[in-house]
C-alpha cells in the first residue's frame, strides 16, 4: 500500500491507496505554523491506516515551494525561503521521519519527496489530461501560480525545482501604474498579478465574485497567455493543462487559447497548436486531490524503481 501527503499552503492532504487512482482513506487537516504538530497528525493517520490496511510501502511527499527535492542536497527534504509562519527551512521529511518512529513505523519508510506541483503534474500525467502524451506542462492557477513539466515520463528539476509561476511577463502600461502586484519577493511576476490574492487585491474583490463580463478576465485572459507564450517557447510541451480555482474559471481557457495564438504569430509550427489548440490547452481533469494521488505516484516509484 502507498502513501502520499500533499502539504499545501492553506491545508494538508494524507491518503493511501493500492492503486494512486482509487483512495482507502483519505484525511485533511490546515497548515498552520507549527509543522512539529502537523507531521504528527500525518504519522498518526498513517499508523492508523497502516493497522487498518496493510503495510505501507512507501509515503510520497508533495510539499509547497520553494523546497529541496535534490536527494544528494544536505537540505533534501526541507522546506526552504518560504514566506509561511513556522515552516521556513523546516527539515519535513526528517520530522515526518521521526514522528512515524514515535507512532511504531520504524520501517525506514522511502519518503520521496518534490514539490506540490510537481506531484500534481504526475497524476495529471498518469491519469488526467496529459495521458499519452510524452512531453507535458502542468499549471495551478489558485492562490498562487506553480507549474510542473515532465518530459519522456520524468518531471524536470534542474537546479532544484522550476518556480514558473514567478516569471516576468509583460504588462499594460495602464496597469502597471495602478497595481504594483502581490508576490512578496518580485511584485509583479506572473503569479504577482494573475493568482487569485492578486486577482482579489486589483478589484477589491475575489474572482468567484466578478461576473463573466469583468474587464477583469479580459486582464486575466492576456496574463495566462502572455506566461503561456514563455512556457511554449521554452519547453516546447506536447500538451499544456490548466487547473486550480482561478485556472478552471468558466470560459477562461477559451479565452487564452486565441490569445495565445496571436502572441506567438505562427512561429511555433506545429498543427498540434494551430490547428487543434482546444486539445493543446486543456482544462485539468484530475481534480482536488491531484496533488496526493501524485505524491502516491512518488511513492509508487521509489518503490518499484528499486
Ligand atoms: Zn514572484
Amino acid at each position: 500500500m502507498y502513501a502520499g501527503v500533499e502539504s499545501g499552503g492553506t491545508k494538508i492532504v494524507c491518503a493511501v491507496a493500492h492503486d494512486p487512482e482509487d483512495l482507502i482513506a483519505r484525511t485533511s487537516f490546515p497548515t498552520g505554523s507549527d509543522p512539529r504538530a502537523a507531521v504528527i497528525q500525518m504519522a498518526e493517520f498513517f499508523r492508523e491506516q497502516d493497522d487498518q490496511h496493510g503495510q505501507i510501502e512507501a509515503i510520497g511527499f508533495g510539499s509547497f515551494g520553494p523546497c529541496d527535492p535534490n536527494p544528494s542536497s544536505p537540505r533534501f527534504g526541507h522546506v526552504t525561503c518560504t514566506p509561511k509562519p513556522g515552516w521556513e527551512y523546516f527539515d519535513v521529511v526528517s520530522a515526518l521521519r521521526q514522528a512515524l518512529d514515535d507512532n511504531g513505523l520504524s520501517r525506514d519508510l522511502p519518503i520521496p519527496f518534490d514539490t506540490d506541483v510537481n506531484a500534481a503534474a504526475l497524476a495529471e500525467h498518469r491519469y488526467g489530461a496529459g495521458r499519452a502524451v510524452d512531453s507535458f506542462a502542468y499549471f495551478t492557477v489558485g492562490t498562487g501560480i506553480g507549474g510542473g513539466a515532465i518530459e519522456k515520463g520524468r518531471l524536470l528539476h534542474g537546479l532544484i525545482h522550476p518556480e514558473m509561476g514567478h516569471i516576468r511577463i509583460p504588462r499594460p502600461a495602464s496597469e502597471v501604474e495602478v497595481f504594483d502586484g502581490v508576490c512578496p519577493y518580485h511584485g509583479d511576476c506572473w503569479e504577482g498579478v494573475a493568482a487569485g490574492p492578486a486577482i482579489a487585491a486589483r478589484w477589491g474583490q475575489p474572482g468567484e465574485d466578478l461576473p463573466a463580463e469583468h474587464i477583469a478576465w479580459d486582464l486575466q485572459a492576456a496574463y495566462l497567455a502572455a506566461g503561456l507564450h514563455a512556457v511554449v517557447c521554452m519547453l516546447s510541451p506536447g500538451r499544456i493543462a490548466v487547473g486550480g480555482g482561478v485556472g478552471l474559471a468558466p470560459g477562461l481557457l477559451e479565452r487564452v487559447r486565441p490569445l495565445l495564438l496571436h502572441s506567438l504569430a505562427n512561429y511555433v509550427d506545429s498543427p498540434a497548436l494551430l490547428e487543434h489548440i482546444d486539445k493543446y490547452l486543456v482544462p485539468a481533469a484530475t481534480g482536488a486531490d491531484a496533488g496526493v494521488i501524485g505524491a502516491m505516484l512518488l511513492a509508487e516509484q521509489s518503490v518499484t524503481k528499486k
